[in-house]
């Protein structure tokens, strides 16, 4: 018999289950709004005609070889990166404060950021968001981390529980790290206004918090890539330390070519060559050197004035879908007289709606209507069509009925 005859079935993931159980499915009416990958109004993926272009570059350019990225990544890459989130004009670049290392998408620039401070700083405890993205506290803990949670989201307002969020980030122990999504927080859609983000900011430092920013959507809540980021420049702009780990799988599609970075924003630029010194260290035992195809996509595409420009085009084109999705299943569930008030659906940002249907809800329009969300009543509205978005009310009409 095998030797891992006592290997117990593992749990599907929450989230990329819900793609398992749809494909499943064979009914033609069947929609997956599980996922966060966005879908064009057909309901096929999206690759993005800029990066299209971009990959024609990289095949035609003939000095273009195979070689290993050093252990960092692609240095243009890593520079254009964090010039897109802190701004081409951010002190700390000028400074050479920002220490900058390509990793595997956003998940990849976590966990790496994770096992950084987990090594190399001296509060151990993170605090994450409640409810938040599922991997979160899953890739801080194996990184070493001990992960805690502050109050976020208010069920009763279906908007931010800023004084629970302020009462519980007082009451952090000082040093503690404090991760924060930079905008479009998965899965609520719901964001700080400006001036709530600067009370936390305020906080933050008052206290010596250290804030961990992850950036999974920048140019996907409003459409511009500026607006997206001003959370995190605020945080730049005083001067403090913070780290970021961003993502091109939204906002440039590259989903499965798997390109991030995380940066730490340091006090000095001596400070920041070790502590680039030491992801070194992190990155060379658990993948050695991240994939080069995608990173040169990215770093061809930002360093374009022209296909830079075409691809804020395209972003925004996204953006306003979903925000069109939002307005059509507003109007849907008005137009069927549906109770409640869903009025959440058109003022939360970014990819998902958190439509505070509940685990019996959703299982009743997955069974009833082929439905697919996660049980927490999350849905994708970037995988929702102006031809499907009836469907989805008239099952939420049936849900809440
Ligand atoms: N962080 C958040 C909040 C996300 O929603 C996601 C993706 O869904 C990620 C990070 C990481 O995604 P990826 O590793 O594909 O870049």
């Amino acid at each position: 018999s095998s030797v891992f005859a006592h290997v117990a079935q593992g749990p599907e993931d929450p989230i990329l289950g819900v793609t398992v159980a749809y494909n499943k499915d064979p009914s033609p009416v069947k929609v997956n709004l599980g996922v966060g990958a966005y879908r064009t109004e057909e309901g096929k993926p999206l690759v993005l005609n800029v990066v299209r272009k971009a990959e024609q570059m990289l095949v035609n350019d003939p000095s273009r070889v195979k070689e290993y990225l050093p252990i960092t990544g692609l240095a243009d890459f890593n520079k254009l990166s964090a010039k897109l989130i802190f701004g081409a004009d951010s002190p700390a670049i000028q400074e050479n404060r920002v220490a900058t290392v390509q990793c595997l998408s956003g998940t990849g620039s976590l966990r790496v950021g994770g096992e950084f401070l987990a090594r190399h700083y001296h509060e151990r405890t993170i605090y994450i968001p409640l409810p938040t993205w599922g991997n979160h506290p899953k890739v801080f803990t194996l990184a070493g981390l001990s992960v805690k949670t502050y109050r976020y989201y208010d069920p009763a307002t279906r908007g931010l529980n800023f004084q629970g969020l302020i009462e519980d980030l007082g009451a952090a122990p000082s040093g503690a790290i404090v991760l924060l999504h930079a905008c479009a927080h998965n899965p609520t859609g719901v964001d700080p206004t400006p001036e709530q983000w600067e009370q936390i900011r305020q906080l933050i430092r008052s206290k010596g918090l250290l804030p961990f920013f992850d950036s999974a959507y920048q140019g996907f809540a409003s459409g511009s890539l500026d607006a997206d980021a001003q959370s995190v420049r605020i945080f730049v702009a005083d001067g403090g330390e913070l780290l970021t780990a961003q993502s091109y799988a939204k906002n440039m599609g590259l989903y499965g070519e798997r390109v991030g970075a995380l940066s730490i924003v340091c006090r000095s630029a001596d400070v920041a060559v070790r502590v680039e010194s030491q992801l070194k260290l992190v990155i060379r035992p658990m993948y050695s050197n991240p994939p080069i195809h995608g990173a040169s996509i990215v770093a061809t595409i930002l360093k374009d004035r022209e296909t830079y420009n075409e691809w804020t085009i395209e972003l925004k084109a996204m953006a306003d879908r979903i925000i069109s999705m939002r307005h059509q299943l507003f109007d849907a569930l008005k137009a069927r007289g549906t109770p409640g008030d869903w009025s959440h659906i058109i003022k939360q940002i970014g990819m998902f709606t958190f439509t505070g249907l509940n685990s019996q809800q959703v299982a009743f329009m997955t069974k009833d209507f082929h439905i697919y969300m996660t049980s927490d009543g999350r849905i994708s509205m970037a995988g929702l069509s102006s031809k499907t978005v009836p469907h989805l009310a008239d099952a939420i009409h049936a849900a809440v009925t």
